[in-house]
């Protein structure tokens, strides 16, 4: 027996970067895994990838009905499908404020809502939501995206609160600037990537990225039957930049 034997989890956005790394570690664990992602076309073999739009609620509502088809039960929802925005305030349209919205905060809302049925009559019921260390602490030219993150902190415990009778315990990661392939696409678009990668690392007090498989832990952790008694929380994965301040080297 492992920690997630016998229970099955869906990963949104889990053909990438986090999600991947999520993936790996439920399985390791035991889960059976499902990845609900736009591009499944090189999900690992021991997954079942269903390809799913979060922002279209006739694909979620297909894609956990096919998981539960498949597996016959769901016991863990990992939202962690999202996307990124730059700019100021004013640095974004009404149109992508919506779409950007539309993936990262209520696509959340479509695929917990049609897990619901099933997390209910679990014995191991959890969600994990990708928040962000935006959502706590200010940084430049984030506004769209940071109002995502903040929003899925918010919802985090809203849903911890309205589920907790339930048995199905709700809680966030909150990530620092971490190395997967969004931020090596964010950097590739800068005029110096070398200075733009050493400019995010210096900025996390432990000078470096965090890596997907130390979010991946955290995400572990909350989602494990091990953890009934944590909800409605969120863990800071972000090398201090939360709540540390270190004097220069
Ligand atoms: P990534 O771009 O490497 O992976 C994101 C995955 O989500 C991709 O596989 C993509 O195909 C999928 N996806 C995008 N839109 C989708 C949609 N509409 N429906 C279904 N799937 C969709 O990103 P990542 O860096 O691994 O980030 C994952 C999560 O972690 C996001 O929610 C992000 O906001 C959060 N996060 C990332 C960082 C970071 O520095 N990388 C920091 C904090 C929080």
């Amino acid at each position: 027996m492992t920690e997630f034997s016998h229970l099955v989890a869906i990963v949104t956005g889990g053909a990438s970067g986090i999600g991947a790394a999520v993936v790996r570690r439920l399985h390791e664990g035991g889960a059976r895994v499902a990845i609900l992602d736009v591009n499944v076309a090189k999900v690992p073999r021991h997954t079942f990838g269903f390809e799913t739009d979060v922002s279209n609620d006739e694909s979620v509502r297909a894609a956990v009905m096919a998981v539960v088809e498949k597996f016959g039960r769901l016991d863990i929802v990992i939202n962690n499908a999202g996307i990124g925005a730059q700019g100021d305030v004013a640095g974004n349209d009404d149109d992508e404020w919506h779409r950007v919205w539309d993936i990262n905060v209520v696509g959340m809302a479509r695929v917990s809502r049609a897990a619901l049925p099933y997390l209910r009559v679990s014995p191991a019921a959890a969600i994990v939501n990708l928040s962000s260390v935006v959502a706590t602490a200010g940084v430049p030219q984030r506004v769209l995206y940071t109002a995502t993150k903040g929003a899925v902190l918010a919802m985090t415990r809203a849903m911890a609160a309205d589920h907790l009778r339930e048995g199905i315990r709700v809680n966030a990661v909150n990530p620092g600037t971490a190395d997967t392939p969004w931020i090596d696409s964010l950097l590739a678009k800068t005029d110096d990537p070398v200075a733009e990668r050493a400019a995010l690392e210096a900025r996390q007090p432990h000078g470096r990225l965090v890596s997907p498989d130390e979010i991946a832990h955290a995400v572990a952790y909350l989602a494990s039957p091990q953890s009934g008694s944590t909800t409605g929380t969120s863990i800071a994965v972000d090398g201090g930049m939360q709540d540390l301040r270190l004097r220069p080297e």
